[in-house]
């Protein structure tokens, strides 16, 4: 009988998922560290067939909509989720779902090394959930302001914004990716000029950061892509247990841009 060597299977799960990049990520990182594994997209069309279409995997990341579906149905789950009731990153240990959410790490990657004292969080979704967890962790002030009121967030709308001085704006709604700004444009036009750093978790969409620039040229920009890499990153170290090094994070970087 011919030996056959297993390949570990890993892979995204959303709806939709054929604009994802991750496997583009994990499979260079796989090939490169010399990893036999792979990675593919995995389109989940009815929250029913969730749990058993993890289970046929050694580990998935999570994506638009079921972070929170996946969190609850985990049989373990770290603080960040417990937390933040999202996970983005589950490891079948031999039918034991365990559940982690690695964006809370993913976002403050990139601005670790800033001096940031305060920060406004614009949105209130899935997202700005883990980015005002990630501050919170990092003992950065933080309000949190969305265009409508949400009972289980704490949150405040725009039209109560009365203080324009942070540190850090972070645009988490999905207006860029609609080529919209997230509020109203004299709110932003102060809140820019009174910023050191803008970030916005979409990428490729630069509505939002280039009217911050365009108002505050010294302003600082970050978009959403090097939090896409570093989410992957933590995953993969869950995954495979190496996390990958710089260059492995740059060329990952150049290739996905
Ligand atoms: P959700 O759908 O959970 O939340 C969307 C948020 O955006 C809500 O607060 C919503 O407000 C607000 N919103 C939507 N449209 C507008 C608008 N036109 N004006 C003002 N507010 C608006 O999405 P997520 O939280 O999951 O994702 C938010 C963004 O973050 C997306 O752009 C996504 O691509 C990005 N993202 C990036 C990641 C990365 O790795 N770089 C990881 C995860 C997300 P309301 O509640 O009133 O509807």
């Amino acid at each position: 009988m011919p030996f056959i060597i297993k390949q570990d299977k890993f892979g995204v799960i959303g709806n939709p998922i054929a604009h994802s990049k991750s496997p583009i990520i994990h499979n260079l990182w796989y090939e490169r560290l010399n990893i036999n594994a792979n990675y593919e997209k995995i389109l989940v069309e009815n929250p029913n067939d969730l749990k058993n279409t993890i289970l046929k995997y050694k580990g998935v990341n999570v994506t638009l909509p079921y972070k929170e579906e996946v969190a609850i149905l985990a049989n373990y789950k770290d603080e960040g989720v417990i937390n933040t009731k999202a996970a983005n990153t589950i490891i079948n240990d031999n039918g034991i779902l365990k559940a982690y959410n690695t964006d809370i790490f993913g976002f403050y990657e990139p601005i670790k090394n800033y001096k940031i004292n305060n920060a406004l969080v614009i949105g209130a979704g899935g997202a700005a959930r883990a980015v005002y967890y990630s501050l919170a962790k990092n003992n950065i002030k933080t309000k949190v302001i969305n265009r409508s009121k949400k009972d289980d967030f704490l949150c405040e709308v725009h039209t109560t914004l009365d203080k324009f001085e942070f540190d850090l704006i972070i645009n988490s709604t999905s207006a860029s990716l609609k080529n919209l700004l997230p509020l109203e444009e004299n709110l932003l036009e102060k809140l820019a000029k009174n910023t050191k750093i803008a970030y916005d978790l979409a990428y490729n969409h630069d509505i939002f950061l280039d009217f911050c620039k365009l108002k505050n040229p010294n302003i600082i920009t970050q978009d959403g892509l090097d939090m896409l890499i570093f989410q992957a990153a933590l995953a993969f170290e869950y995954f495979c247990g190496i996390y990958p090094n710089e260059d492995l994070i740059n060329e990952a970087r150049e290739l996905i841009k």
